[in-house]
């Protein structure tokens, strides 16, 4: 396989995937072309070996059991997060000023407002429904510019370029829709979307995507333009590793593991600080005739990789950055060190991952932040403390993170997945 393939791939399933309801049932459709069965919560788990996933709203779960597998095998977790910092429609989101129809909405996370402004925007996510007397849900997409937020011109913002943009998140960020519509109204919109009558339509998880498809950019093909790479990117990496390594002879049970909400904390009932893999793992060592005592013991042979962006080296701002540590795009996977565990990396944990980087002939590199910079984090410390295993916090390299648009190197996809793929089978 060519790094551009990977590459490809991997921009395919970021644009396929605006939600992470979408980019849960994407990552789905990949495992199904692997052989994986869909399993319902709800239902009693599989007995014996097999390739499984729970998809739980935004996040899924897969696991791959071998036959030579004892119900106390450890288990390889790849873990990465399906969400990305975007826009979201409130709930009475419907305004009207100067005979303009706008969208209200929240800031999910951690956004990079600007760049948001002026770009064709889609919309997406979820919607529950009344139907035949019972509740359904149903996800989504409109993939074609219905919303848009113009920047104030400068003739009327003079400020603007000696004390920087300024944008205040209840006032200047709803997108504008529609002129002089009064049935430009949200949920009749959906009703329309999804062929139903408007009084159907309960509630919804509603939100804003940049329509820009990803492209391969740079003189040479080097780097990918793209959307939500934090942490696409590795959502995308870690399923086609888990898919490769499937059927593997190794003494664990790989797992992948694609959280929702991790960045607005992950405490939810999808994300990284609720129970749902530990309740997935206990389940399948129960279902294959395990006990809590060999759930336990199964945890104590675990390890974990957290995989998500990893900050590279921005040449406009090189002093942003721990000098000793430059991070180069294309320069292979960041193992991510944070001496007060916002990366849950320990020497333990790093050398499992330099051992996997030297198995699969790929290049790593080292990330720390600057001592004088506050450090972010991810889904790795809170799937330490929640399973009791080590961790390695991993990432492909990128700049403007946050941003709708975001930027990597066009070889670190191929490189992230032999990575995992690597940390996964044990070879
Ligand atoms: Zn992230």
């Amino acid at each position: 396989m060519t790094p551009s393939d990977a590459a490809h791939r991997m921009m395919g399933y970021i644009d396929g995937s605006p939600s992470p309801y979408h980019a849960a049932r994407s990552a789905a459709h990949l495992l199904d072309a692997a052989g994986f069965t869909a399993v319902a919560e709800t239902g009693p788990f599989p007995v014996g070996s097999g390739r499984w996933y729970v998809i739980r709203g935004g996040s899924l779960i897969a696991w791959a059991v071998g036959d030579h597998h004892e119900p106390s095998a450890g288990f390889h977790i790849v873990g990465a997060h399906t969400d990305s910092p975007n826009l979201r429609i409130k709930p009475r989101p419907d305004s009207e000023k100067a005979g303009i129809r706008q969208l209200g909405v929240e800031i999910y996370g951690g956004v990079l407002l600007n760049s948001w402004l002026n770009r064709d925007l889609g919309l997406s996510g979820r919607v529950s429904i009344r139907r035949d007397g019972t509740v359904e849900e149903r996800l989504f997409l409109v993939d074609r510019p219905i919303l848009v937020l113009p920047q104030l011109a400068i003739h009327l913002d003079r400020q603007v370029l000696e004390l920087g943009l300024k944008l205040n998140p209840q006032t200047h960020m709803a997108p504008i829709w529609a002129l002089d519509h009064e049935e430009a109204d949200f949920a009749t919109f959906l009703a329309a979307e999804l062929d139903i009558d408007r009084a159907d339509v309960l509630a919804w998880d509603a939100m804003a995507h940049d329509l820009t498809p990803s492209a391969i950019t740079g003189l040479r093909g080097e780097l990918i333009a793209a959307p939500r790479i934090d942490n696409l990117a590795s959502s995308h990496a870690g399923t086609v590793a888990l898919a490769a390594a499937a059927g593997g002879v190794s003494d664990t049970i790989p797992v992948l593991t694609l959280f929702d909400h991790e960045e607005v904390g992950s405490t939810s009932d999808t994300g990284a600080a609720g129970p749902i893999l530990s309740q997935v793992l206990e389940r399948s060592v129960l279902s294959r005739g395990g006990d809590r005592e060999a759930y336990l013991r199964a945890l104590a042979g675990s390890a974990a990789i957290s995989a998500d962006g990893a900050h590279a080296t921005h040449p406009n701002y090189a002093d942003r950055h721990e000098p000793e540590h430059e991070i180069a795009l294309n320069g292979g996977p960041a193992l991510k060190v944070n001496a007060n565990l916002r990366y849950a990396t320990t020497s333990v944990a790093a050398a499992r991952v330099i051992e996997a980087a030297d198995r699969a002939e790929v290049p790593l590199q080292q990330f720390v932040n600057r001592t004088d910079l506050p450090c972010g984090s991810t889904i790795g410390p809170i799937t330490a403390a929640q399973l009791g295993i080590s961790t390695a916090d991993v990432g492909a390299p990128q700049l403007s993170m946050h941003s709708a648009r975001e930027l990597c190197g066009a070889e670190d996809p191929g490189h992230l997945e032999a990575l995992l793929h690597a940390f996964l089978s044990n070879s």
